[in-house]
């Protein structure tokens, strides 16, 4: 009996990897996971994790911390005992195996499955387009256009008095009733809770993030208050089914510029203008020479003569907000978890690593440049 539950485990996981490649591979097999087992799964998820107010995923992954501890304290009392240490290396060998590969396979199927998303790509398209510095600045120049027109449409007031709870529900409001693609992209009960532990997330150098095995997107309470409406559309987007950074960048992006609501729009063009910004110092190698030691304040130099002055104090009021949250013990751990993260979207076929939330700039120039 014994013998048969374990053929019949490696089976599962056979069947299950095999499931895995065909929906990556096939366009049908991939529809039909999306509407049949992505798109219930992240409504029954959202109608369970709903019920309460916190974080269910961070919990989760809390225990799961206290677990792997428990679990390497009691092998290195076991370890000590040389009689055991060939039968327990073996089992412990085992036991990771059979953790990696359901491990993989639950994280696979529950976060869209594949770094293409085939239900929308009608909208993203291809988001491989290069650019030079001509067409960049051309597009800088442009969004600079963009926020002074925005900006005089707002009243200040509104701009005041964003906060985390506003952007929160400004994302989930956009994401309940956007028309795009004739409301293919609503998600009925979006998910968008606060982050538990916004400190070590701040440390890690994340601003949110979406957890796959509950389908909560979580962002820090004290992200700059301008950047905080893309980024929970963001984490909102990969409820959507978007697993690819960039395809999810561009895809919040879209959501935020054609929405009815102007903060939102102001705060997402807020975010592409330092994203501008960051490939044009990427791109110029004279510019990088003039900006390596200086501060991103430095950054408001390069547009200074065509920006108004409202939009300069609110670029001037998000760099310091992101100043702020840089800490010297930061800067070292979040070097360190960069270079993992890049490592890890690498392996899931985001060939440009940690420049793939850059890259959501191509994807905007290739859209919108005969306004440019
Ligand atoms: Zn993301």
């Amino acid at each position: 009996m014994m013998r048969l539950l374990h053929f019949s485990k490696y089976w599962i996981y056979i069947i299950l990897i095999i499931i895995i490649q065909l929906i990556e591979i096939n366009n049908y097999s991939y529809h039909l996971y999306y509407y049949n087992f992505y798109k219930p799964l992240s409504m029954y998820l959202g109608i369970l994790t709903g019920l309460v107010s916190f974080s269910i995923g961070d919990i989760l992954y809390l225990f799961f911390i206290f677990y792997v501890f428990y679990v390497l304290t009691t092998s290195v009392f076991y370890f000590t005992k040389a009689r055991v240490k060939k039968v327990y290396l073996y089992y412990c060998f085992k036991k990771i195996c059979h953790f990696s590969i359901l491990f993989y396979c639950i994280f696979k199927l529950s976060w869209g499955v594949n770094y293409k998303n085939r239900i929308f790509e009608n909208i993203i398209g291809n988001t491989s387009e290069t650019y030079n510095e001509s067409i960049l600045n051309s597009g800088r120049i442009y969004i600079v256009k963009q926020l002074n027109l925005l900006r005089s449409q707002i009243p200040d007031s509104h701009i005041l008095n964003l906060n985390f709870n506003k952007s929160i529900a400004l994302a989930k409001h956009e994401l309940q009733n956007t028309s795009i693609q004739n409301g293919a992209c609503k998600i009925k009960k979006p998910i968008l809770k606060l982050s538990s532990f916004p400190e070590v997330v701040n440390l890690f150098g994340f601003s949110g993030y979406f957890n796959p095995f509950t389908h909560e997107a979580q962002v820090r309470y004290n992200n700059p208050t301008l950047l905080a409406p893309l980024i929970s559309v963001h984490e909102l987007c990969h409820q959507l089914g978007f697993s690819s950074e960039l395809e999810t960048s561009c895809i919040a992006l879209y959501i935020s510029l054609h929405s009815q609501n102007k903060i939102i729009q102001y705060a997402a063009l807020i975010d592409l203008y330092f994203y501008c910004i960051e490939e044009t110092i990427y791109l110029n190698s004279k510019i990088i020479h003039n900006f390596k030691n200086k501060t991103k304040p430095s950054w408001l130099e390069i547009d200074k003569l065509i920006i108004d002055e409202k939009v300069t104090n609110d670029l001037k009021k998000t760099l310091a907000e992101l100043k702020q949250q840089h800490t010297p013990l930061g800067n070292v751990i979040g070097n360190y978890i960069r270079k993992i993260y890049g490592f890890f979207l690498l392996l899931n076929n985001e060939s440009n690593g940690l420049r793939s939330y850059n890259l959501m700039v191509g994807w905007f120039i290739k859209n919108y440049k005969q306004h440019f």
